[in-house]
């Protein structure tokens, strides 16, 4: 290997030289206690920086093993670091030059501890950073000495300010690394304990504004106080018992009045599929990980999926049982999400009615009367959610403040009181003894499982122009694969650009291993998470970037299901059931 004397010598050489001779320094440098790699030197100031990492032996990062002891415990540390290195890198770069002349730049992780292929830890200690660095140039010349500046000096101070353990308090990275470990384990215990969630006493589940996801600040919040009714205790390795409130399986009403902290609780569930870092206020918020947000998104585009459980046949005989529209309403929209989420094993349904459509939720005595059933090909929601419980064990947690028609469905009441949760149950109950709403219940019959979707590769199609991967991430709610756009602003767990851009990754992934128009999309995405599992993120892309970020099913799921070009085929009913194969209690 290469010397970093051999590294200095090289670039002394290529002073005001064409800006493409940086290509020459790709290759591995040996940078004394570490490896200092260049994967792709860009060929131009002011296009994408060039790709590097850096490979530090444990030896020279020096952690504590217990912060790495687990899996759980590695991602809380890796997650701290990869933070502590973006701190240092935006303090220590400077401009050098043109374009991005200069800049070193990671994947920051934002809130949500996830695994991510910024930084790594192996096993033993060792650490790979990846990050990138914007090599100097005046104009498209090459500027020896900022580069050897950049390369020889700033890229190892900021190596040395931040990944190495000894600059760090010991106690921050430890309690890093065990509050992961400890947000797993809560997580885990749900499911035995009949529960779907859990929001542990004292968490602030405000957020800073509508468009951060930083905390409130702590002055102004109501800290989190569990109703006695529904107090648990659970274990974590390393805080010991936490108390909170847990959120039994089954159907879950948050009602309460308008700004009284409803939607933010929901909120708090719908992020509680992943952990959070230290100081957040949701670290001891945790949801089943098979939990989706669903909402109308009307305009969406819709590909062959059976919502005939809620709209029966529509106007002109457009088919329900294999739906398909590049234009959904709200209603259908929302009726996708939910068969799309059960096609692919979500357990537990969240729905704000802030964010659904009202003639999905309800139609009440009045409106039954006015528009017989016969004119209405909506099922809605509320004679459905039972349905979806006790047939196939899916449990729905909804914030309702607009209508009591649900209080007859519902297993739990929660009320929030001036941001402070009260258990309401019995009341509720009671009054839906007392005052009839006159419903008549709309449900003839059984809530089937839909017919499995098989998606046909050939209609994935991420070419543009001279690229066959034609993907471009820039927002998290916005991908550009190939010529069409994939709207995914209305997919709320999806948290970070370097999510969306790993979701991109992983569907050309599933179309080029998996899909062959004769798996189901749940078998494609198990194949998917099973590859994952066992290489690591960087088996979605053989050039081991540094912008990829763990993500679930169900996101993958969702822009698939979003692409306008999708065509899919159902799958053939099997000898001597009936199609579609309906899956009673
Ligand atoms: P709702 O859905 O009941 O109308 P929201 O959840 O939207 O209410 O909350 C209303 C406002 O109160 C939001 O600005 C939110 O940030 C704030 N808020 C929510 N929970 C708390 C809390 N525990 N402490 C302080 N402010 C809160
Ligand atoms: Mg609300």
């Amino acid at each position: 290997m290469k010397t970093k004397d051999q590294l200095r010598s090289a670039i002394s050489t290529m002073d005001r030289r064409s800006y493409k001779s940086y290509k020459e320094l790709e290759g591995e440098w040996l940078f004394g206690d570490y490896t200092f790699v260049i994967d792709h030197a860009q060929g131009d100031p002011f296009a994408q920086p060039s790709r590097v990492r850096a490979r530090l032996p444990g030896a020279y990062v020096g952690l504590d093993p217990e912060t790495y002891r687990s899996p759980s415990r590695a991602r809380g540390t890796e997650s701290f670091l990869a933070r502590a290195f973006a701190d240092v890198a935006r303090r220590e770069s400077k401009r050098r030059g043109t374009g991005h002349s200069g800049e070193i730049r990671i994947v920051c992780p934002g809130q949500e501890v996830l695994p991510q292929t910024a930084l790594m830890l192996s096993d033993s200690g060792d650490l790979e950073v990846r990050f990138t660095v914007g090599l100097p140039a005046r104009g498209r010349r090459i500027v020896a000495k900022e580069a050897l500046e950049l390369l020889l000096e700033d890229v190892p101070a900021v190596i040395e300010l931040s990944l190495r353990a000894a600059v760090h308090s010991a106690d921050h990275l430890l309690e890093a690394a065990r509050l992961n470990e400890d947000a797993d384990h809560l997580r885990e215990q749900l499911t035995d304990l009949g529960l779907v969630a859990f929001v542990a006493d004292g968490a602030s589940l405000p957020r800073a504004s509508g468009d951060s996801d930083r905390p409130l600040r702590s002055g102004e919040v109501v800290p989190f106080e569990s109703p006695p009714a529904l107090r648990v205790e659970l274990e974590a390795p390393n805080a010991g018992s936490v108390r909170g409130m847990g959120v039994p399986e089954g159907v879950t009403l948050i009602v309460g009045g308008g700004f009284h902290g409803k939607s933010t609780l929901l909120q708090a569930l719908q992020w509680g599929v992943y952990n959070h870092r230290v100081g957040d206020g949701r670290e001891c918020v945790v949801s089943d990980p098979g939990t989706v947000k669903i909402r109308a998104e009307d305009g969406r585009s819709v590909c062959g999926v059976d919502i005939s459980p809620f709209i029966g046949d529509l106007p002109l005989g457009k088919p329900t049982r294999d739906f398909s529209t590049p234009n959904a309403s709200g209603s259908t929209s929302q009726a996708a999400a939910i068969m799309e989420a059960v096609e692919v094993g979500a357990r537990v349904l969240l729905i704000d009615e802030d964010t659904a459509a009202t003639n999905f939720m309800i139609r009440d005595r009045r409106m039954q009367e006015l528009v017989p059933k016969d004119r209405e090909p909506i099922t809605p929601f509320v004679d459905r959610v039972r349905h979806l419980y006790e047939q196939h064990g899916v449990s729905t947690i909804l914030v309702i403040g607009g209508s009591g028609d649900y209080l007859d469905v519902a297993d739990t009441v929660i009320a929030m009181d001036e941001y402070r949760p009260r258990h309401v149950t019995a009341k509720a109950m009671s009054i839906a003894q007392d005052l009839r709403t006159g419903r008549i219940a709309e449900v003839p019959e059984h809530f089937g499982r839909p017919t499995p979707r098989l998606p046909d590769p050939g209609s994935i199609d991420s070419r543009q122009g001279r690229w066959k991967a034609g993907i471009k991430v820039r927002d998290r709610g916005t991908m550009h694969f190939g010529k069409q756009t994939i709207d995914l602003s209305a997919v709320e767990q999806l948290v970070s650009v370097a999510q969306t851009r790993t979701v991109a990754a992983a569907l050309l992934f599933a179309r080029d291993r998996f899909m062959d128009g004769k798996r189901p999309v749940a078998a494609v995405l198990d194949e998917v998470e099973a590859a994952i599992s066992a290489g690591g993120l960087d088996v979605l892309d053989d050039r081991l970037v540094g912008h990829f970020a763990g993500f679930r099913r169900f996101e993958l799921a969702a822009a698939l299901n979003r692409l306008r070009s999708l065509r899919v085929s159902a799958e053939a009913p099997q000898q001597g059931r009936p199609a579609p194969a309906s899956m009673g209690a």
